[in-house]
């Protein structure tokens, strides 16, 4: 079954950070950064429902501007997820213009920023809508379990509160498991596909008990009738449930025990890791004086976090001519060999 993520780095390595996750079937995408995103679309942006950012050094939150540039006007809210003190960063960018036309928009366009404790264990919210000039309304905070910051049917987003000199965030995003049915084994049991059909996948989505009655439709001769079934027979005899994929996305951390365990946790059994790999290996207390991954580091992690897949980036301009240095040092780490 095709996975319902498609996602795609908006910039080369070496220019700033932002993936933009295209979800198939739903004319929605997810970003993981908001670095300059120029290179996206208005289609595409107008496309994004939320934004989940690391942290606001420039290089990863500048974009902020032409995302609000190009929603304005636009029906569908955004929400933002951010570390401490992101409330106060999205309501300075949104005070920082003159908003007094603003109300002639037919449309209003509410902003949501959510700041995600220190300790992980709430989230902050505030809201900002266009018809009142963005004044900033703070709303009840959210309590978070295990880093839960969006739950719906068919994906979740996790976070993790990581340490890069400031709280950072790293993000993991999966999707539900799928639920295969085989048309042939349906047909044995004398069952017609139909919406029962959806809610039986809900339910075993929801993990609910064999016992779960359901009303199937059944084939009598030409006609088709309604039967009670159990969920358990269904499951037993005509499905098969497939993991769904993992997404994660780590940029701008510090190499010590306390993040790799946060991260291996977060990114365990990924599918795909776009992870910053900014600095060579030989360049290491750089990279430790600013905070940051080397190659090598971010290879090692991936490895140890056993993603099937790693994509590193946020390289420094520095190695604009040795990229292939950068890439080779952490594949070798994450294959456990010798560059
Ligand atoms: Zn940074």
């Amino acid at each position: 079954m095709r996975p319902i993520f498609q996602p795609r780095l908006v910039n080369g390595p070496f220019a700033d950070p932002a993936l933009f996750v295209d979800l198939l079937f739903e004319r929605r995408a997810l970003l993981f950064d908001l670095g300059d995103i120029a290179a996206l679309s208005p289609r595409k942006i107008l496309r994004t429902s939320h934004v989940f950012v690391t942290h606001t050094h420039m290089d990863h939150f500048v974009g902020f501007d032409r995302l609000l540039r190009i929603c304005l006007g636009r029906a569908r809210p955004l929400t933002l997820f951010g570390p401490v003190g992101f409330i106060e960063h999205v309501g300075h960018r949104l005070a920082s213009y003159t908003w007094n036309l603003v109300e002639n928009y037919s449309i209003d366009l509410v902003v949501t920023a959510c700041e995600v404790s220190a300790d992980g264990s709430h989230a902050s919210r505030a809201t900002f809508n266009s018809r009142e000039r963005f004044q900033r309304r703070d709303q009840d905070p959210a309590e978070l379990h295990d880093g839960l910051l969006l739950d719906e049917p068919a994906l979740q987003v996790r976070c993790a509160v990581l340490d890069h000199g400031v709280p950072c965030l790293g993000f993991a995003l999966q999707e539900a498991m799928h639920v295969n049915v085989w048309p042939n084994r349906l047909a044995e049991l004398g069952l017609v596909p139909g919406a029962w059909l959806r809610d039986a996948k809900r339910a075993i989505i929801a993990n609910a008990p064999d016992d779960t009655p359901l009303t199937a439709r059944w084939r009598d001769g030409d006609e088709s009738r309604e039967r009670l079934l159990s969920l358990g027979t269904l499951r037993q005899s005509a499905v098969q449930c497939v993991p769904g994929q993992k997404i994660a996305y780590v940029s701008d951390v510090a190499y010590h025990t306390d993040n790799l365990q946060r991260i291996t946790r977060l990114v365990a059994g990924a599918d795909l890791l776009f992870i910053e790999a900014t600095f060579r290996g030989c360049d290491v207390d750089e990279a430790q004086r600013k905070h940051h991954l080397t190659a090598r580091q971010a290879g090692s992690i991936a490895r140890d976090s056993a993603a099937r897949v790693i994509v590193p980036f946020h390289f420094s301009p520095r190695y604009m001519d040795c990229e292939g240095a950068l890439v080779s040092e952490a594949r070798a780490a994450f294959l456990g060999v010798t560059p």
